[in-house]
């Protein structure tokens, strides 16, 4: 037997790929609250024609981990409910940034590179002259942060104004804390390695042609469509919970027994098995997937592996509020992108905010969602904010910088706690470290989900793809 902790879209794809790898069969997924799909939350309003996202709306088509999903989707059958924005689509073109008292419209072609476009006060090719220019670090660095990366390659307005801004709409976190192996890992590497960027991959161009994994070669037909296409992002109709909501249903029509409700209190592993303590009772099992978020997995295994435990709880979280709005007048918002993020220079209470009535179709509706939070949660809202307080935070930011002052017609706000893990300093070391343990004390632990190797949709449903990889492998032994 084999049991999945957590039925978030990692924990249901770990299911999903067990399944249709036939072994080892049975399998059980234990979630502890009432519903499947994790962060993803999706709220229809089918009758007035538009959806609440309080969790993801899009998922990226680029890259392997991007092909892997959508050979998930094919293989489930959603492959007609995909929803594409394709490349030249306003809301890929247009991504702003609110800074300087303004709304700042970012290049999108070569041409906007070659100009100075504000909140810039260069032209942002001569970030790449600095990067060609500038010395490398003293001595060779293991990680350092994404900010003091890119201030001392490209320049402190890119740390202060693309890179922090990008940070905070991807992770909610604070570039002068995040690793820089984050999102530039190949960078850095190539950095430390060759004293410049551009100059290293050019010199490393020379050397060799990129290796590409043919086995991560977009293999379904709908990871070639959105490669033909050129799709730059996509969601499903109804909402992305469209995804965890077919994947469970399968899993329940081939006999994978999915409990809500039920809490995980302790895990022991004895010599070949495991004992799972929930609710009190004892579970017996032979593997065990955790998909579940570090802090949770690392009270379950303090009492017998401490260090683990030590570990796991060190990957820090940060709770972010998410306040969907929506008006029954069409096109309230002039600007047609996107959305706008806010970098934290600029000293603002919110994130930013997406303009989901023009990514997608939702009808005779404005739709936008307001982000806040992240790692200056508590600077801004203390430890318990109302939602009251929250929804008039963002109502105020709606009104001071689009111009929108009329109350909306429907709203939620959610207070999303310790949703998004933080890839600090030192993350990768210790996610190393923590996997290296569990190796060298044979534990039959699989780990998967957004706090290891990634915090996108992507990301987590390819970890659990290599997570019952390594399982299988390990059963084969
Ligand atoms: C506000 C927000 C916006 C985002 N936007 C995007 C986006 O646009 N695009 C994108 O690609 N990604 C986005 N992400 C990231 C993405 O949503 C997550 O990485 C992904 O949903 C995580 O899935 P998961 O299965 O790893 O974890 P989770 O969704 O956290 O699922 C874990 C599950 O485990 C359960 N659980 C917890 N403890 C236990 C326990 N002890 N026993 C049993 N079950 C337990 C939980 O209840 C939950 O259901 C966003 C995330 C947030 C929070």
């Amino acid at each position: 037997m084999t049991a999945i902790l957590g039925a978030g879209i990692s924990g249901l794809s770990a299911g999903y790929y067990l399944l249709r790898k036939g072994r080892p069969s049975p399998v059980v997924i234990l979630e502890t609250s009432n519903r499947i799909s994790g962060w993803i939350r999706s709220e229809r309003f089918d009758a007035e024609g538009y959806v609440f996202e309080s969790g993801p709306r899009t998922i990226r088509p680029k890259g392997p981990a991007a092909n892997n999903t959508l050979d998930l989707i094919e293989a489930v059958g959603l492959a007609d409910q995909v929803y594409p924005i394709f490349s030249n689509h306003v809301a890929a073109r247009n991504r702003m940034i609110y800074a300087k008292g303004k709304l700042n419209l970012l290049p999108s072609d070569v041409s906007g590179v070659l100009k100075t476009v504000p909140p810039f006060t260069q032209p942002l090719f001569m970030a790449g002259f600095k990067d060609l220019f500038a010395r490398r670090s003293g001595e060779r660095l293991e990680d350092e942060t994404m900010y003091s990366f890119v201030e001392r390659r490209f320049g402190r307005e890119i740390a202060d104004y693309a890179v922090s801004a990008m940070l905070c709409g991807i992770c909610a976190g604070d570039a002068k804390q995040i690793s820089v192996k984050f999102l530039m890992k190949r960078m850095f590497e190539v950095e430390q390695a060759h004293g410049g960027v551009i100059k290293g991959f050019l010199k490393e161009a020379f050397i060799k042609r990129a290796q590409k994994d043919s086995k991560l070669q977009a293999s379904s037909n709908l990871a070639k469509r959105a490669k033909s296409e050129n799709w730059s992002m996509y969601s499903l109709y109804g909402g992305l919970q469209t995804l965890p909501n077919r994947i469970g249903m399968i899993l329940k029509e081939n006999m994978v027994d999915i409990r809500t409700d039920v809490t995980c209190e302790e895990i022991v592993f004895g010599d070949k098995r495991i004992q799972l303590i929930i609710d009190g009772k004892e579970r017996v099992v032979d593997r065990l997937i955790s998909s579940i978020p570090s802090y949770k997995l690392a009270r379950h295994v303090a009492k017998q592996h401490p260090a683990l435990s030590k570990e796991l709880a060190a990957i820090p979280f940060v709770d972010v509020a998410v306040i969907n709005i929506r008006y029954k007048t069409p096109n309230l918002q002039k600007h047609k992108a996107f959305g706008f993020l806010v970098p934290p220079i600029e000293n603002l209470p919110i994130l930013g905010v997406i303009f989901d009535s023009c990514c997608f179709d939702m009808e005779d509706n404005t739709v936008l969602t307001v982000m806040m939070g992240g790692a200056w949660f508590e600077k801004w809202f203390g430890t318990s904010p109302s939602e009251e307080q929250l929804l008039a935070v963002a109502l105020r930011q709606v009104g001071e910088i689009l111009k929108i002052n009329q109350p909306p017609d429907s709203y939620k706000v959610n207070i999303l706690r310790k949703c998004i893990p933080q890839y600090v300093v030192g993350h990768q070391k210790r996610v190393d470290g923590i996997r290296q343990y569990i190796r060298e004390h044979n534990l039959p632990l699989g780990l998967c989900g957004s706090s290891y190797d990634g915090v996108g949709v992507n990301d987590v449903i390819f970890s659990a793809t290599k997570c019952v990889d390594g399982l299988m492998n390990e059963c084969d032994k």
